[in-house]
């Protein structure tokens, strides 16, 4: 290739800045960033990454499915697959879906790398620039920089402890229509919400589908917390009552590791043919080795077992979240997940979480601020505070620093009120992507 010359509207980082798509300027990476690289050093407790509590899992049952693909199936397990994913694992993933009231024929799955890359398919074939996905406010930090991508519009519904409100839905979807949008699919996670950590309702399960029938709006149902209830299960999927309307994804990330990549798409028929070419397109074939291993797994562990190993770690950690932050931060309010791998709590008015977090990373605790999970800059007074990984010890360390940050601020604030200086100087109001093991 020949050497370019000096770059004529360039940066001076990227000669080819002005080579760019228009869908890559959606690409960007978020501002608190650089800071979560801080804080992943030893001495910092973080309460921001939703990475899975992977050590929970034993590792003689992953070796023992691993020995077992490459003795018996190794040039299977080797070579290219198809395109939808494994037979025989797409079977396996029914019985996975039969726990949370779903029926499905294994021909409407698609195996995907991760449930990640089924949102990212999606988008690819629903998504024009313009269009408006509905979500839930907050919602899922990376699908929304997917659906930025695909240059699509969000439009955030608001949440309350019973999940989506209908009410609220119907108004944002007149407010749309009336103004001509154009509105693909109302992208949820019903269940131990990431972030908000709430789960909604069966007769709102009911009514969000009958008002997403009504107005031809289809529903892309993300589900990867259901089975890793708390006290009692989730009510059951939406796509249990609900077949032609309803793309559900599922994944193997929470219930077993994220490192194989597995999750799946199920699909009406017609967008399951379009999800297969697309699958095709960008990967070839999904991992036919990590597909073999979970299914020689699925076959010959007892995995549901397994999944209670996980909710019994992950119940302990949400209860010495919840009762620190009882102890730590009175007056405050926080949600109280039955499931899943978060808490969302907020925070006094005046206060901002975004600019707050260098100096909780100085305290030697991390967080996500709010902001990161709404496309509009809302959040501000928010944070999400992930239980899934710090041990129940080092999760109390953590509240107990995150409080003391947080009286520091408020001390500040009533030192200065009335001078019009702020507790932290950056509220500016910017989106982007976060490193992948806070998502
Ligand atoms: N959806 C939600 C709501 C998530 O929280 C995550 C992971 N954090 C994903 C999708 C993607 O998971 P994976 O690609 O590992 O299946």
């Amino acid at each position: 290739m020949t050497k370019q010359g000096p770059p004529q509207a360039g940066n001076n980082l990227d000669p080819w800045y002005d080579h760019y798509s228009e869908r890559a300027g959606g690409l960007r990476a978020s501002e608190v960033r650089a800071l979560f690289a801080v804080a992943s050093r030893p001495e910092v407790v973080s309460l921001a990454g939703g990475m899975p509590f992977v050590s929970a899992l034993p590792q003689d049952l992953v070796i023992d499915a691993m020995d077992r693909v490459m003795v018996q199936q190794s040039a299977v397990a080797l070579q290219y697959g198809s395109g939808q994913g494994v037979p025989l694992l797409r079977e396996q993933i029914l019985e996975v879906m039969a726990l949370e009231g779903i029926k499905a024929n294994a021909d409407d799955v698609v195996v995907t790398t991760g449930s990640q890359h089924a949102l990212e398919l999606v988008s690819k074939l629903f998504l024009d620039p313009g269009d408006v996905v509905l979500a839930e406010g907050p919602s899922y930090v990376t699908a929304l920089v997917i659906f930025k991508s695909y240059q699509a519009e969000v439009e955030h519904v608001p949440m309350d402890e019973h999940g989506l409100i209908p009410q609220a839905l119907r108004e944002h979807i007149a407010r749309l229509k009336a103004a001509g949008k154009t509105m693909k699919f109302l992208y949820t996670i019903p269940s131990f919400h990431n972030p908000a950590g709430v789960t909604l309702s069966w007769e709102r399960r009911l009514e969000i589908l009958e008002i997403a029938r009504s107005n031809n709006i289809l529903v892309l149902e993300d589900n990867p917390y259901g089975l890793l209830y708390f006290d009692h299960p989730a009510p059951d999927a939406m796509r249990s009552v609900e077949q032609e309307g309803v793309i559900y994804l599922g994944t193997f990330s929470k219930t077993l590791a994220p490192g194989f990549r597995v999750g799946w798409a199920l699909a009406p028929h017609a967008i399951r043919e379009k999800l297969v070419l697309a699958n095709e397109a960008a990967v070839l074939s999904p991992s036919s080795f990590t597909q073999l291993v979970i299914s020689q797994y699925l076959s010959t562990a007892n995995w549901k077992e397994q999944i209670n190993t996980f909710r019994g770690v992950y119940e302990e950690r949400k209860n010495a979240m919840i009762s620190a932050l009882g102890e730590n931060l009175p007056g405050m309010s926080w949600t109280n997940p039955n499931g899943g791998f978060y808490v969302w709590l907020t925070l006094p008015e005046q206060l901002d979480s975004k600019a707050m977090l260098p100096r909780a990373v100085k305290e030697l605790v991390a967080y996500t601020p709010g902001t990161a999970f709404f496309a509009d800059g809302e959040g501000k007074r928010n944070m999400r505070l992930s239980f899934c990984y710090p041990t129940p010890e080092n999760i109390r360390v953590g509240v107990r620093r995150l409080a003391t940050v947080i009286r520091g601020e408020l001390d500040l604030l009533d030192t200065f009120a009335g001078t019009g200086m702020q507790s932290a100087a950056d509220t500016t109001r910017r989106f982007g992507a976060p490193p992948p093991d806070i998502s």
